[in-house]
């Protein structure tokens, strides 16, 4: 009943009854961790005794969310964008960096859907951080904070975000052109 005649005329229906154009992008990114750093996640402050190692300000989950947008437009990576050889990003809020990328989302033509972000950190606890993030992120990306959602976890001590060695973020990222 559903030949490949009947696969592509499905399609064709779809494109041109209005479906929208849409692109899926995913991202992730790895800081250590050392005592004495300040750490910052997706943009906000966050009270801990150890903050990441970087040439940036760090923000390993705004990383992971810009290599999740410059993904979904095949756009490279944040490496290639925004170079960690550079005097302009050394120390550089990474709320910049991502203002910068949503200019290339915006300058393709498309908006963000939504954005799914989970940070592995075994400590300290992010719960009370999450609104203020959701928020702090939707405010850049231009949508509301219900279309942004920070999850974190721990590894149960296992591994080198167990040990407190490092932290991690991964991202998966709906763009929507219109
Ligand atoms: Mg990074």
């Amino acid at each position: 009943m559903y030949g490949f005649l009947s696969y592509f005329s499905i399609f064709a229906d779809a494109k041109f009854s209005g479906m929208k154009d849409i692109r899926i992008g995913n991202g992730y990114d790895v800081h250590a961790l050392a005592d004495g750093l300040p750490l910052f996640l997706c943009g906000v402050r966050i009270e801990s005794p150890t903050g990441c190692v970087a040439h940036s300000d760090g923000d390993v989950a705004i990383h992971s969310l810009c290599d999740a947008l410059l993904g979904a437009l095949a756009l490279g990576d944040i490496g290639k964008h925004f170079p960690d050889t550079s005097e302009e990003f050394r120390g550089i809020d990474s709320k910049i960096l991502l203002c910068r990328t949503m200019g290339m989302v915006a300058s393709a033509g498309y908006r963000v859907g939504n954005a799914d972000i989970t940070i592995a950190m075994q400590r300290p606890k992010l719960a009370p951080y999450i609104l203020r993030m959701r928020n702090t992120l939707a405010e850049i990306m231009g949508t509301d904070a219900s279309q942004v959602s920070v999850k974190a976890t721990t590894t149960e001590r296992l591994g080198f975000v167990g040990r407190g060695e490092g932290c991690e973020a991964y991202t998966s990222v709906l763009l929507i052109k219109d």
